[in-house]
């Protein structure tokens, strides 16, 4: 089913290819999630949430700022593009206005004048790209390079930064997989390739990249770059950055191929100026990526441990020992106890309690047998006991579905959020406690008690990743309340030892921690790259760099 097209005061229907995601909210319509009434009820009782008495509006009904483009910049992009691959109508405006975060889709919602870039350009060639950035830089008008626009961080919202007008640069029509050199195992992929669209590529030649993120189904192989975007088998393949081998950019200032072997003592390493960039410094327009085999068989074991430090110190051991899980994560005491609640059989034994962890393990028949069984031996030795398979089949099998509980959760008058973070294994239970409280306390002040889950989401022999998700009732101004929260989560990490974020990159609402997390000579290391690059300062301001 395609999304309602979003049509404002300027009722003119969408002439571009839409994003494939609703405009106000995650995915696939057809795949939402309502909440059922015993749900409600439960939501009502413990934490006090009750329908909020505003309606959305509907997407006719959204107004948006006019844009602030002339008919002379408008006819200019059309010269570089085609008439065809520009468009300053609301309906096609609209489902570029932000990311999906929760602020975001709180945002959609609201019945004041919307934000939105003031034009949507969907170049077709790196030549194109070229000249629009060049246009732009001479016109004053900033660009904001757009993948899937799923960006959680406020990586693509509609910034201006002092310039007369922003456009929305949509890759989606960087869409090849231009190589694959099997003797190697490379791959070159367009930049607007979405997950599915990449994996079915390599699929049909018998090879995998292998990196899900939750938000797999809609993001692209540009956007994993410009965010390093972390999956859910990175256990197993690596992070996103992990697997980029090289990258061709495009900058105001000129292109740049990076990455000419496997491994170089050619300097500092470029392409990690460029990776994380997010959008800030250059437009990615393909990635060459180590990519593997389709993998012949995989082995799912789930598993209970009877606390969180038990668990966490078992996956800490498996790790170090490199016994070679692709899927490894583990759910604190709240979030097993919430899963608990939906279904208190897990793999056919009654749980009580404790902690779910999930294995995953890929290869050959004889590889993935190895690895299991390594693993499993460390897990039960570490105090674990196993569920079986089908908890983790389970897993697997929903594990891209949970964002549409929170567009439920958001209607049904919860406020539904997630942050992560990561730090060293010793640091890790002190991280999770002080984050822990810093919500509890700040959603507190604000009116409402709140359910803080935590899970182990990647790990690495020196430590993991901590990702977060709240869920309270929504006060009179939800983006207020989170706001509260989010900044004293944010102090709580950098206070204790912890990244401002693991994967879910920088954007505008990590900028206000990104001095202290960098320093301020590395700050100023970004603005001399920025400056080099991009001296007019078009691409993507108020993302990233202080
Ligand atoms: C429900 C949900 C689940 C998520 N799960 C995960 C997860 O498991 N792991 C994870 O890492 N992240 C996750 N994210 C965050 C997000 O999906 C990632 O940051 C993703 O990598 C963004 O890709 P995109 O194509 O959607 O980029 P966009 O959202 O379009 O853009 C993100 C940033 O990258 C820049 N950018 C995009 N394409 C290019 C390009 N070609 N050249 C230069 N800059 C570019 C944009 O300007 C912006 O700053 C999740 C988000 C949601 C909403």
């Amino acid at each position: 089913m395609t999304p309602d097209a979003p049509t404002g005061p300027d009722r003119t229907p969408a002439t571009l290819p839409l994003p494939p995601m609703k405009w106000d909210a995650w995915g696939d319509p057809d795949l939402a999630k309502p909440l059922s009434e015993d749900i409600r009820a439960l939501l009502e009782q413990a934490l006090g949430v009750t329908p909020a008495d505003h309606p959305a509006p509907t997407a006719q009904e959204v107004v948006l700022r006019p844009s602030a483009l002339s008919r002379e910049d408008l006819d200019a992009l059309a010269g570089i593009v085609g008439a065809a691959h520009v468009s300053s109508h609301d309906a096609d405006r609209l489902p570029r206005a932000g990311g999906k975060s929760t602020p975001d889709l709180l945002r959609r919602r609201s019945r004041e004048v919307q934000d939105a870039p003031d034009a949507v350009v969907l170049p077709g060639g790196e030549d194109e790209i070229t000249a629009v950035l060049a246009l732009c830089a001479e016109r004053r008008i900033a660009v904001v390079p757009f993948g899937g626009g799923t960006s959680v961080v406020g990586g693509v919202d509609p910034v201006r930064g002092g310039f007369t007008a922003v456009i929305s640069l949509d890759l989606r029509r960087f869409d090849r997989l231009e190589s694959l050199d099997e003797v190697s195992g490379e791959a070159v992929l367009g930049a607007g390739l979405t997950g599915p669209q990449a994996e079915a590529l390599l699929a049909a030649r018998g090879y995998e990249l292998g990196h899900y993120p939750q938000s797999f189904r809609y993001a692209t192989v540009g956007g994993f770059a410009a965010t390093r975007s972390s999956g859910q088998n990175s256990a197993g393949h690596g992070r996103f950055d992990d697997m980029v081998r090289g990258l061709r950019v495009l900058t105001p200032s000129g292109a740049i191929d990076l990455g000419r072997a496997p491994a170089s003592a050619a300097g500092p390493d470029l392409r990690q100026l460029f990776l994380g960039s997010e959008g800030t410094l250059g437009v990615i327009t393909a990635v060459r990526l180590r990519v593997h085999p389709t993998p012949a068989v995989k082995i799912h074991e789930a598993w209970s441990f009877p606390d969180f430090a038990t668990g966490a110190a078992a996956l800490r051991e498996v790790e170090q020992q490199g016994t070679g899980p692709t899927v490894i994560r583990i759910s604190d005491e709240t979030e097993t106890a919430i899963n608990l609640a939906m279904t208190d059989r897990i793999g056919g034994a009654q749980v009580t309690g404790g902690c779910l962890a999930v294995t995953v393990f890929e290869g050959t028949p004889e590889q993935a047998a190895a690895r299991h069984l390594r693993t499993r031996e460390v897990l039960l030795a570490a105090g674990g006991t196993s569920l079986g398979e089908e908890a983790a089949k389970a897993w697997e099998h929903g594990r891209f579905n949970a964002p549409y509980l929170r567009d439920s959760l958001l209607t049904a008058g919860a406020l539904c959020e997630t942050l992560e973070t990561a730090t060293s294994w010793a640091g890790l239970a002190a991280l999770k406690a002080a984050v822990t409280s810093a919500l509890e306390d700040a959603l507190r002040e604000s009116g409402s008690s709140a359910l803080v889950m935590c899970h182990i989401s990647h790990v690495y022999p020196t430590g993991a990743s901590l990702y977060f998700t709240v869920v309270a009732a929504q006060q009179d101004d939800p983006l207020e309340q989170w706001g509260r929260a989010k900044r004293a989560a944010g102090d709580a990490i950098l206070a204790h030892g912890g990244t401002i974020t693991h994967h879910h990159a920088v954007g505008t609402d990590h900028l206000p921690w990104m001095t202290r997390e960098i320093g301020d000579l590395g700050v100023r290391i970004l603005r001399a790259v920025k400056d080099a690059v991009d001296p007019a300062g078009i691409l993507n301001p108020g993302k990233l760099i202080p």
